[in-house]
Order: structure tokens, then C-alpha cells, then sequence
């Protein structure tokens, strides 16, 4: 099934493909700075449109049974499967990351998220029904919300699409989506599917368009109930601002600056390999890769020198090679900004190894036309430094060393971020403390990444609140109405004295 017949634009409104009407804009491939697709942004009028169509789709989605909507859900992880290729290919060509990740990675977890959703959508959960009150059965029902204005990253444009999109019509909901200018494609070929689905027109619109207009748009529009945002804490802040205006609910996950703590009785060999997977996964440009690494004074020269050596040999090249580990970042933009903080911490840190893009990759083919970047490993930075405070969402690890479990726990916490975080021991009772004491919505033991369709994902503290995935997020994307029965057929009830009369 084809999934990349954009066809006349790149606005999918109403289950049919229509051209923006607003600026025309590229979609870059930064492996080379080529042009995978150019795409025409909407204009507000075109926002406009996609909310009208998914407020006249929701009477009849929202009153489908569970059952019907689990039907077609099921069937769009069909759709999916059988765009696997194209979708993994498409979306290394729009990101840059390396195929073997968009193949073994954002599409299958897409999939999986997919068939979560089939089955949580037939699992909406409440308090039992009944006679809470002595007079009255009460019983709750959980319905959907309206229409949901969706906003969207560039750094798994797919599987942010999907984490937003599948709770949200799973719960009766329909959805106009915005994905992130710099990565539209991914999220429009995953509307087409909903189409091919028989998921009905208006269920699931994508508008692309940046975030100023098309964006601001669609969080203050007055049809839209709720609003979900990925993205940076500064923008997720004015996006619950502009949302407060009319009092909708908002689901807000920001950025992240996740500690990596490895304790003096951890395995060595594990948290070195950890740190390197989890600093580098989709090029550092992951909401909760590792960023900080916090490594207790016995184990930190030798953590130091395991990833030096790991980061030398990571293989950079072009991301739909097969062997390639690090595919360039997002853009060129993205890519001096990565640099601009390396290049600061050089005033006030050691670069240990990377720093810098690389003139030619593993294989010896010129990468000077992408926006790489190198595997960078920073030592000696205070903890209020740049780099170990600010977001930088690239390939770059920080590694400080601590002498007491209080002192290196107090590190991981101190940053106004709180998403993911992980704790690196043998010992069942640090692990414990670590888990309990690390604010944070995730934090892995002995691992640090993995996630899972039917956990949740989602930050503490300046990373923002709501969940992602799992049946969590399904709640989030309902209100709960209590109904109440009297169940006396008495006129002149005992209460109303508290009101008016006598006994
Ligand atoms: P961003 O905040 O710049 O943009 C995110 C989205 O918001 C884009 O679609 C953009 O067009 C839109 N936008 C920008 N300004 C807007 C405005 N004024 N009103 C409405 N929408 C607006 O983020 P980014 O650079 O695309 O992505 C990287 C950020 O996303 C990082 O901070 C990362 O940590 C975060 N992120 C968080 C999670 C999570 O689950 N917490 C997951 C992925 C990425």
C-alpha cells in the first residue's frame, strides 16, 4: 500500500490529500541538504478546516462502540505493517537517523503502539457502579473530550505522531495534528493510513505548518477541547498559556536532561555500554537520552576511557547504510547549535573525544554536505555548567565524578528537568533509594532507554505532565462524568430541610 502519494500537498484534511495554501517549504534530507519533498504549509484558514472536519467526524466516532474503533485500530497496525519499508525509509530520509534504527525501532514500536491502543480502547476504566449515597446508584462514564489539537517534534516524528494520535481516537476522540515543519511526512503517510484503515474522514487531520501560525492557530482555537504538546519546555509554556485562554485541558511532554548515575559496585563493562547507546540513540536528539553521567570516584576514570573508546569507534556515514551507527543531526540549524555549546565548553571543560563534525565517514565517503556531527565526551564541567544544566539534544555526554550515594543522587536531581533517568548498581537497596528518590517519570535499573507500549512516558517538574503510551495516557485523552440515580421516588427528600422547611 502506498503511503507517499502527497499527491497535490501536504495537508491531509477530511481523509483527502489538499495543498497548503501557505508559504512553500523544503523538507530536507541532512545527510546531503537535498530536498526529499517540497510541501506547501497551511495557512490558519486551512487549520480552520481540519478543526471543522474533525468536529463534524466526532458525534459518529465518539458514538461508535469500543469495539468498532478497536476494529479499525487493528486494522490501521495491518496498514502500518504493510508500509513498514517505506515509512522506515522516508523517515531516515526527513530525520537523518540511521535506517536500522527507524527499521527496528520507531516503526515496529509505531506498530506495537497500534495494536496497544486496539486492545486498551475496549478497556476504559471507572469505579464500580453503585449505591455509594444509601438513596442514589451512581455509575461513572468515561467519555472522549472533543477534538484534540495535537502538536509535534522532529526527533520521532512517527512515533510522536502515533503516541499523540492512537489515545486519542482510541478513546473516541478526533485529532488534528501538527507535526514539526523540519519532519512532516511521516505523520501525513500515517493519516493516509487511518484512511486506508477505514478509520472514517475527520478522525485523524494532519496541517503542516510552523509553529508561530499554523501551530498557535490550532492550540487557541476555540473547537478544540484539548490540546497535546511534544517539544521544548520555552514553546510546551506558551503552548498551556495560549491554551489557558479557553480552559482547555493540556497534556504537555517537554524537554528532558536525563542523569545517568553509576554507583562504585555497578558492572562496569554494563554502564559503559549503556551510556554509549543512551547518549547516541537518534544522534542524542531523545527527549530522554543520556546527558549527565554521574560516575562514583572508584569506577570514573576507567567509565571515562570505556567510552572514549567506544565513542572513537562509532561508524558515521550515510544513514540508510545499514552499518551505519550515526546518521548527521536533524538539520544544519540543529547542528551548529550542538557545536555552539561544545565550542563554549571548551572554555571551561575538556573535550575528551568528538567535538566537531567529521570530513568523511566509516566507509571513507565524504560527509562534509551533512550536518554531522561527532560522538563528544566532556569531563571537568562544573554542575552548573552549560552543558550539564542545558538541553542540547545532540551526541554530547558529560561525565562528572561523586563520592557519597547522597551527593551523587543530588546531582541527578538538580536540573529544573525531570523525564527519565537511570541508576547503575548491584545493590538492591541503592537501586531502591535511586528509584524512589530520583524525581523523574522513568528511571531505568541497570538500563536506560527502553520503553514499552503499555508503560508510561512522561516527565516530572519543568519536563511537563501527562503520559504517553499505555493505559495512562488512554485516561488522559477522557473526562470522567459521574451520573447519579435516585433511587427512592421519594418527593420531599430528608435533605431538603438543609435547604428550606422542617423535618
Ligand atoms: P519545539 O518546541 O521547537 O517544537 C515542537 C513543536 O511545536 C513543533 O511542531 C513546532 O512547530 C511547534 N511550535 C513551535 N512554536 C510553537 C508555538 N508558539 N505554538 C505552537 N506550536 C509551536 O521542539 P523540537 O525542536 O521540535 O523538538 C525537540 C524538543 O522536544 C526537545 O526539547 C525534546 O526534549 C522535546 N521532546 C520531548 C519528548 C517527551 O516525551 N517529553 C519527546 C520528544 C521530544
Amino acid at each position: 500500500m502506498d503511503l507517499t502519494d502527497f499527491g497535490a500537498g501536504a495537508q491531509y484534511i477530511a481523509g483527502r490529500w489538499s495543498r497548503g495554501i501557505g508559504a512553500p517549504f523544503q523538507v530536507v534530507n541532512p545527510a546531503d541538504g537535498s530536498v526529499v519533498e517540497e510541501v506547501a504549509l497551511a495557512s490558519t484558514g486551512q487549520v480552520d478546516e481540519a478543526v471543522a472536519a474533525a468536529r463534524a467526524a466526532l458525534p459518529e466516532w465518539a458514538g461508535a462502540t469500543p469495539g468498532a474503533r478497536s476494529e479499525a485500530l487493528t486494522r490501521l497496525a495491518g496498514v502500518l505493517t504493510g508500509a513498514a519499508a517505506d515509512l522506515a525509509r522516508v523517515e531516515t530520509a526527513q530525520t537523518g537517523k540511521p535506517v536500522k534504527l527507524s527499521t527496528e525501532f520507531d516503526v515496529p514500536g509505531t506498530i506495537d503502539n497500534t495494536a496497544f491502543f486496539a486492545g486498551a480502547a475496549r478497556n476504559l476504566e471507572g469505579r464500580a457502579a453503585g449505591e455509594y449515597s444509601g438513596d442514589h446508584t451512581s455509575y461513572v462514564r468515561r467519555e472522549a473530550i472533543g477534538v484534540v489539537g495535537s502538536v509535534s517534534p522532529w526527533n520521532y516524528p512517527l512515533q510522536m505522531a502515533a503516541w499523540k494520535i492512537l489515545p486519542a481516537v482510541a478513546a473516541g476522540n478526533t485529532v488534528v495534528l501538527k507535526p514539526a515543519e523540519l519532519t512532516p511526512l511521516t505523520s501525513l503517510m500515517f493519516a493516509r493510513a487511518c484512511t486506508l484503515a477505514g478509520i472514517p474522514d475527520g478522525v485523524v487531520n494532519v496541517v503542516t505548518g510552523d509553529g508561530r501560525t499554523a501551530g498557535e492557530h490550532l492550540v487557541s482555537h476555540p473547537d478544540v477541547a484539548m490540546v497535546s504538546f511534544t517539544g521544548s519546555t520555552a514553546v510546551g509554556r506558551r503552548v498551556a498559556e495560549l491554551a489557558t485562554a479557553t480552559v482547555k485541558r493540556t497534556h504537555l511532554e517537554l524537554g528532558g536532561k536525563a542523569p545517568f548515575v553509576v554507583f562504585d559496585d555497578a558492572d562496569l563493562d554494563a554502564a559503559v555500554h549503556g551510556a554509549v547507546a543512551a547518549s547516541l540513540i537518534n544522534g542524542g536528539q531523545d527527549c530522554t537520552a543520556a546527558t549527565r553521567a554521574y560516575v562514583q570516584r572508584p569506577l570514573y576514570d576507567a567509565f571515562v576511557a570505556g567510552v572514549a573508546e567506544l565513542y572513537a569507534a562509532i561508524r558515521l556515514g550515510d544513514p540508510l547504510d545499514p552499518r551505519t551507527d550515526l546518521g548527521p543531526l536533524v538539520s544544519f540549524t540543529h547542528r551548529d547549535r550542538v557545536a555552539g555549546f561544545v565550542e563554549r565548553a571548551r572554555g571551561y571543560a575538556t573535550v575528551v573525544t568528538g567535538g566537531g563534525s567529521p570530513g568523511k565517514g566509516h566507509d571513507g565517503t565524504d560527509l562534509t554536505r551533512g550536518a554531522y556531527y561527532r560522538p563528544t565526551l566532556i569531563t571537568g564541567a562544573a554542575q552548573d555548567s552549560e552543558v550539564v544544566q542545558g538541553e542540547i539534544f545532540g551526541p554530547v555526554l558529560a561525565v562528572l565524578p561523586f563520592d557519597s550515594d547522597d551527593e551523587g543522587l543530588r546531582l541527578a536531581n538538580d536540573t529544573p528537568y525531570g523525564l527519565a533517568a537511570s541508576a547503575w548498581t548491584g545493590n538492591v537497596h541503592r537501586s531502591l533509594r535511586a528509584t524512589r528518590e530520583i524525581a523523574a517519570g522513568c528511571v531505568w535499573v541497570n538500563d536506560h532507554i527502553p520503553i514499552i507500549s503499555e508503560m508510561p512516558h512522561g516527565g516530572y517538574k519543568s519536563s511537563g505532565y501527562g503520559k504517553d503510551m499505555s493505559q495512562y495516557s488512554l485516561d488522559e485523552y477522557t473526562q470522567v462524568k459521574h451520573v447519579m440515580f435516585d433511587t427512592t421516588a421519594v418527593a420531599r427528600k430528608d435533605w431538603h430541610r438543609t435547604v428550606f422547611g422542617d423535618r
